[in-house]
C-alpha cells in the first residue's frame, strides 16, 4: 500500500514537488498541516521557492545531506517561501512556534521553514544577510 497524498488548499503537488525534473513528491503529513494552518493565519500568498527536493537535486542546490528539504531518503519537512510582507511572515512563525527552523535570507528574499525532528523543541531563527 502507498502513502496517501495529503492535499492542502493553499499548495499544489506542482509547486511543493521537486524542481529538477524527477517529479518527486514525498512531504510528511505533519508538515503540510502546520504549512497549511500557517498559511491561514497569514492570509497572504506564499510561494514556493523550494519545496521538497531529491538527493542530487538537493545536493545541486548547496542544501546539506541532513536537510529536511530531501526527499528521497525520508519525507521532506521543509520549505522556502517568499511572500509580500516577509516581515509579517517572519514574525508570524516565530510567535506560532510551529516550525523549529525559521531562517530568512533577506538577500535572497526568502524564508526557509522546517519541522526537525532531530531538533526536538527547541526553536532555530535567524535572519540571515545572504
Ligand atoms: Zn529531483
Amino acid at each position: 500500500m502507498s502513502n496517501p497524498i495529503v492535499v492542502v488548499e493553499n499548495f499544489t503537488i506542482n509547486e511543493l514537488m521537486c524542481k529538477c525534473g524527477c517529479k518527486r513528491f514525498n512531504y510528511s503529513r505533519e508538515f503540510l498541516i502546520t504549512l497549511q494552518n500557517f498559511r491561514y493565519s497569514i492570509r497572504v500568498p506564499l510561494i514556493v521557492t523550494s519545496g521538497c527536493r531529491c538527493v542530487a537535486h538537493n545536493k545541486k542546490t548547496g542544501g546539506k545531506s541532513t536537510s529536511c528539504h530531501e526527499c528521497e531518503t525520508k519525507q521532506a519537512s521543509a520549505i522556502d517561501i517568499t511572500c509580500q510582507d516577509m516581515g509579517k511572515a517572519f514574525a508570524l512563525a516565530e510567535k506560532q512556534e510551529c516550525f523549529n527552523e525559521i531562517i530568512w535570507y533577506t538577500k535572497s528574499n526568502f524564508i526557509h521553514l522546517g519541522i526537525d525532528k532531530k531538533q526536538g523543541s527547541s526553536i532555530y531563527s535567524e535572519k540571515i544577510n545572504l
